[in-house]
C-alpha cells in the first residue's frame, strides 16, 4: 500500500514544519512547500528522508496562481496522489491601526492568507473529489483566534483574512461533503514562532501570554497535533469544524 500524501504549505518553519515532522512520523509522505527559505525546507526534507520517511521540498508562492499550479503538479509527479492539504502558509505585516494601512498592504495580506488558501483548496478538491475519480481526502485550514478577537491596534486585516478562512472552511465543508472530502480548520492562539517578529514584536508571545487562561504561549507541536487529528480517520465524522488551539483564550 502506498503511503498517504500530505501537502503542507509554508512548511519551512513554525507550525508547518512541526506538522510535517509529525505527519512523517505517522507514515505520511509529505510535500513541504516554502516561499523563500529553501535551505530550511530542504534540511527538513532531508531529516525526514534520513529517518526513513518520504519528503520533498517545493518552492512556490501560494499567492501566485501559476506557482500554485506548479506546486500541485510537483506533488502529482513525485507521489501520484494527494490525500491531505494543510493550508498553513500565512503572513502578517507590521502592527498598526487600520487608519494607517494602505491598500497595497491589504492586497498582500489577502493574496497570501486568503487567495493562496482558496487556490490550494480548489486544486486539492479537483484531485480528491470522488466526482472526478479521486479517492476523497481532507483539507485542514490554519485560521487563527484573531478571526474572532479582531486584532485591534495590531492587524485587523490579518484577522479579517482569517475570518475569510473560517467562512471558506464552513462553506467548502458543505460543498464537498458528498464527494469524500472533509474540510476543517484549526484556530491557533499565540504560538511561539517567527511570525511575531514579522509583525514587529518578537517578544509578543510573552506579552500576550498574560491574557491566556493557561498562562503561556503554545508550541507549534501542539497545533500540529490538532491538525494531524483533523486530517486523520479518527476525525471521520468531523467536517466544517473550527478547532481553537489557544490555551483557553
Ligand atoms: P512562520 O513561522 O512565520 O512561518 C510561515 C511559513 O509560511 C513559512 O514557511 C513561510 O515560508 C510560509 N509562507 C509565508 N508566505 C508564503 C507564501 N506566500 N507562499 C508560500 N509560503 C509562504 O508562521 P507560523 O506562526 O508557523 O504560522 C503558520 C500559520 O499559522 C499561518 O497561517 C499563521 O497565520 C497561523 N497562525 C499562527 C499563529 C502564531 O501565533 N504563530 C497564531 C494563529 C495562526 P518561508 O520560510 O519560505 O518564508
Amino acid at each position: 500500500m502506498h503511503n498517504k500524501v500530505m501537502l503542507i504549505t509554508g512548511a519551512s518553519r513554525g507550525i508547518g514544519a512541526a506538522t510535517a515532522r509529525l505527519a512523517a512520523s505517522q507514515g505520511y509522505a509529505v510535500c513541504l512547500n516554502y516561499r523563500q527559505q529553501r535551505s530550511a525546507a530542504e534540511a527538513l526534507a532531508a531529516e525526514i528522508v534520513a529517518a526513513g520517511g518520504q519528503a520533498i521540498a517545493v518552492q512556490a508562492d501560494v499567492a501566485d496562481e501559476a506557482q500554485v499550479l506548479r506546486l500541485f503538479a510537483s506533488v502529482e509527479q513525485h507521489f501520484a496522489r494527494l490525500d491531505v492539504l494543510v493550508n498553513n502558509a500565512g503572513m502578517l505585516e507590521p502592527q498598526m491601526c487600520l487608519e494607517q494601512m494602505d491598500i497595497a498592504r491589504w492586497q498582500r495580506v489577502f493574496a497570501t492568507n486568503v487567495f493562496g488558501s482558496f487556490m490550494c483548496a480548489r486544486e486539492a478538491v479537483k484531485r480528491m473529489s470522488t466526482a472526478h475519480g479521486g479517492r476523497g481526502g481532507a483539507i485542514v485550514n490554519v485560521s487563527s483566534i484573531a478571526a474572532r478577537l479582531g486584532a485591534p491596534g495590531e492587524y485587523i486585516d490579518y484577522a479579517a483574512a482569517k475570518g475569510a478562512i473560517d467562512s471558506l472552511t464552513i462553506g467548502l465543508a458543505k460543498e464537498v461533503a458528498a464527494v469524500g472530502i472533509r474540510v476543517n480548520a484549526v484556530r491557533p492562539g499565540v504560538i511561539d514562532t517567527e511570525i511575531h517578529a514579522s509583525g514587529g514584536e518578537p517578544a509578543r508571545v510573552a506579552r500576550v501570554s498574560q491574557n491566556v487562561p493557561m498562562g503561556r504561549g503554545g508550541r507549534a507541536e501542539e497545533v500540529a497535533a490538532a491538525i494531524l487529528w483533523l486530517a486523520s480517520e479518527q476525525a471521520s465524522y468531523t467536517s466544517g469544524a473550527l478547532l481553537d488551539v489557544g490555551g483557553g483564550r
